[in-house]
């Protein structure tokens, strides 16, 4: 995970002087109250019947328990981030795109690579990336996406000590822990279940920032690259393509003991009916991680799937994992197979419902 939006969270870093001076609220409104002039969130709400379409899911479908080895998931984990850091473009990076494309195509995936080159604003050269979409079912036309981003940050940002910041990062739990329990999902794929078709999409260039703020007013580097040129790509080719996306749903930072899901902002309002599907889910599969409240607004690489019309949700505890996040220790240590697999449980639940 890349950002948070959420003001409060900026005024920790700023302090309170300067973020009066770089909002002046006075002129702009508090930025926490937009979301809000949207429609106010209530969880008891009904949703309108015609917003889940066919693909309601929930308490009516018949459910299979669906293997899921939380202990493999982690074991997938800490093989990933034993290649050290695996920064957009680097050989760390394509060491990892072996593994996992090999990983993937054994269990029957097809795997399809978008690759691009991206320049990065403070960067001289452009950098080769490359988003990975592992499809099952690949001939079926309705068609969902399970996400994480696969590549590692460059620097520990958070670190408070500046000389801290190119030791190696391994970035655990900040996309890695989609991956690792994307890689054991796959083992059940082949016959699953469900009436849609899954691609599992890895995106790259989610990570690669070298200036994360910019100084005086100047914008930062560009986030979310891989993210932003797979929707651009699905939005330019779409009259083409032969299906279509109907929801995504992303995770980041979900993978520590005692994580906690509050309904990511941006989900809720771009996303409405397929957050109350999934937290359906997640009350079918009894998984108490999942909690019915509005929680803080995150820029993540589901805006950019919103942005073209994929209702996209994120799966996020960045609070709980505040203490880890762009630093060092966010290592394998800090992450939980039984939470992955819970997690995972409420993607199979999910997935089953959709006909
Ligand atoms: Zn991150």
């Amino acid at each position: 995970m890349s950002r948070i939006v959420q003001p409060l969270a900026v005024a920790f870093l700023l302090g309170a002087a300067l973020m009066l001076f770089v909002w002046k609220p006075w002129e702009q409104g508090h930025a926490d109250e937009k979301p809000h002039e949207q429609g106010a969130f209530d969880p008891d709400k009904p949703a309108k019947k015609e917003q889940f379409g066919e693909t309601r899911g929930g308490a009516n479908a018949a459910v299979k328990e669906i293997a899921f080895d939380g202990d493999r998931a982690m074991k997938y984990l800490k093989q990933l981030c034993d290649l050290g850091p695996r920064v957009s473009g680097t050989d760390g990076m394509a060491k990892q795109q072996e593994l996992v494309v090999k990983h993937f195509e054994d269990l029957g995936g097809k795997v399809t690579k978008q690759e691009f080159e991206a320049k990065q604003d403070s960067r001289r050269d452009k950098v080769k990336m490359t988003n990975l979409t592992i499809s099952w079912f690949p001939d079926r036309e309705r068609r969902v996406i399970l996400s994480a981003h696969y590549d590692t940050r460059p620097m520990a940002h958070e670190e408070p000590n500046r000389n801290d910041w190119r030791k190696p990062f391994v970035s655990a739990n900040d996309g890695t822990s989609g991956v690792a329990m994307l890689m054991e999902l796959a083992h059940v794929m082949k016959d699953f279940p469900t009436g849609v078709g899954v691609d599992f999409v890895l995106f790259d260039g989610e990570e690669y920032i070298f200036e994360p703020t910019g100084l005086g007013g100047i914008r930062g580097d560009r986030f979310f690259i891989g993210s932003d040129y797979f929707a651009d790509q699905y939005a330019a080719n779409k009259s083409k393509l032969k299906y279509r996306y109907e929801a995504a749903v992303l995770f980041d930072l979900f993978a520590h003991p005692g994580a906690k899901f509050a309904i990511e902002a941006n989900s809720w309002y771009k996303a409405e009916p397929l957050v109350r599907q999934f937290w359906q889910a997640a009350a079918d599969a009894r998984a108490g991680s999942f909690v019915s409240a509005l929680g803080i607004e995150v820029s993540d690489d589901h805006v950019a799937l919103n942005r073209v019309g994929i209702p996209a949700i994120d799966i996020i505890d960045f609070d709980g994992y505040r203490k880890h996040w762009h630093k060092l220790s966010d290592t394998p240590e800090q992450c939980d197979g039984k939470q992955i697999a819970e997690v995972a449980k409420v993607v199979t639940t999910w997935l089953q419902g959709l006909k």
